[in-house]
């Protein structure tokens, strides 16, 4: 015989840990099901130790801007082992973390893989569960491609295994995990180089965005080989491998791999069609505005569906969706539209609403931009000189902002609070009208003419 909850949410990462605690709040019978370390990507292999790599990466590099402030070092090295260590235990303390926060909120967690036997049961070893509304949160995994020895690469998992930097890493992808890794490992002393399939880095982003990087990549000494694709893969006698590629470089020689070539999402092992769920070609679960998939009382959030892979998308899609199942609010959801993300890139990329190019189809010649370059004010004293560059993207008489990004030093948290005001509608009036904090990089959009 099943236990029967009102809700069960498959997968404890950033959204169904997010709905399974805001459903118990309401006083739902609810039931969480994880088969790995609760946290799920952004915890064990994604935002939160990618976070505390970027901020080494970040130290490295204040290391080199230092003499130009009058600090005279003696630089021993950088110990990653020592690093990942105290990584791991800031990650272990944030599963124990979860622990607390189900069981507060009164969440049953069972361990375990599930799959489904019908639409309203689940399978977990030899127990089975059945809910009234099963919310799919199964995230994602990294793609490893097909092909001749893709098998000695490792992906972003295997990043955050390593032990020690590899003096030579070979990079394949360019979207954001690629950059990211690609600038903390050059940062940390690692050769990097980034294969690249097409012409440019970071494709869905803003020209400006895209452009700009690749530049600042190339100035701090990654190396980045655009239109290539490696083919095939083969261990040497020595341990490196040779990467056989179809670009501007045939072969390649490099100690670690790493794909970052995407990412699919975790469906094929659940069993859906015993359930009638839809999903697409790539395998995610297509939702309408509600996390609704096709079949009643199943939905979906997170990286298991099409939309924006971030974990505050993720949360708030699953705390909106629980809201609306049991907080009596029938028409809370998620509006996919004005999500401002950051990539942690050296140096950041902050980026909210539309393109330009998104823009210009959207409105024509009602679209007005403005764009500001200058070196802030920190590295006048630094050897290192990376530009900053920020771009408003305004929309008819009004100058309506439907477009902000910025790439430079602080982005990633000047960023937020823009996001608000883009949210809320802002114009470029109103950033005009703001009075600036000085002397910052921030104030720039405020002051751009
Ligand atoms: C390297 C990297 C860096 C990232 N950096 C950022 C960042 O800086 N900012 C940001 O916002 N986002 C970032 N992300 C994306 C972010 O991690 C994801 O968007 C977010 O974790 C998605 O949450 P989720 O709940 O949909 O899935 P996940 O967090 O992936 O959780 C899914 C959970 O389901 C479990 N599961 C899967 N199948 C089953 C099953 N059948 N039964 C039981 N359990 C199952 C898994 O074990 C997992 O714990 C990053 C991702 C990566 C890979």
């Amino acid at each position: 015989m099943a236990q029967h909850y009102d809700l069960i949410v498959i997968g404890g990462g950033s959204g169904g840990l997010s709905a399974a605690e805001r459903a118990a709040r309401y006083g739902v019978r609810c039931a969480l099901i994880e088969a790995g370390r609760l946290g799920g990507t952004c915890v064990n292999v994604g935002c939160v130790p990618k976070k505390v790599m970027w901020y080494a990466a970040n130290l490295a590099h204040a290391l080199d801007d230092a003499p130009g402030y009058g600090f005279r070092l003696d630089y021993f090295g950088f110990d990653w082992h020592k690093l990942k260590i105290a990584r791991d235990h800031f990650v272990r303390d944030i599963n124990e973390w979860y622990l607390g926060y189900l069981a507060e909120a009164g969440v049953t967690l069972i361990r375990g893989f599930a799959r489904f036997t019908d639409a309203h049961t689940l399978e977990v070893g030899s127990e089975h569960y059945s809910a009234d509304h099963i919310i799919i949160a199964t995230g994602g995994r990294p793609q490893i491609p097909e092909l001749p020895g893709a098998e000695f690469g490792i992906t972003s998992d295997g990043f955050f295994a390593l032990e020690a930097c590899p003096p030579r890493v070979a990079i394949a992808g360019s979207g954001y995990i690629a950059v990211e890794l690609a600038g903390m490992l050059h940062a940390l002393g690692a050769e990097v180089t980034l294969l690249v399939r097409g012409d440019q880095v970071l494709r869905p982003f803003d020209a400006m965005l895209r452009e700009q990087l690749m530049e600042r990549l190339r100035e701090d000494g990654i190396t980045v080989l655009t239109r290539t694709q490696i083919r095939a893969v083969a261990r040497l006698a020595n341990g490196t491998l040779g990467l056989h590629c179809d670009g501007q470089n045939s072969i390649l020689y490099a100690e670690t791999l790493l794909w970052a070539i995407g990412r699919d999402p975790n469906t094929e092992a659940l069993n859906l069609a015993t359930t009638g769920v839809a999903t697409t070609s790539s395998g995610s679960i297509p939702t309408d505005p509600y996390q609704n998939t096709n079949i009643s009382g199943i939905y979906a959030i997170g990286d298991v569906t099409e939309h924006f892979h971030l974990t505050p998308v993720a949360i708030a899609a699953g705390r909106r969706l629980a809201d609306r199942l049991f907080g009596q609010q029938p028409e809370r959801r998620l509006p996919y539209e004005n999500i401002a993300s950051v990539v942690f890139s050296h140096p950041p990329i902050g980026t909210v609403g539309l393109t330009e190019d998104e823009a210009r189809r959207q409105h024509g010649d009602a679209v007005r931009i403005y764009q500001t370059r200058f070196r802030p004010m920190y590295h006048a004293f630094t050897v290192r000189q990376p530009q900053t560059v920020m771009k408003l993207i305004c929309v008819g008489a009004e100058e309506k902002i439907v477009g902000c990004h910025l790439i430079g030093a602080g982005a990633d948290e000047i960023l937020q609070g823009f996001a608000v005001a883009v949210r809320m509608g802002a114009t470029k009036r109103d950033f005009d009208d703001t009075v600036a904090i000085h002397p910052t990089s921030a104030e720039e959009l405020v002051t751009m003419r």
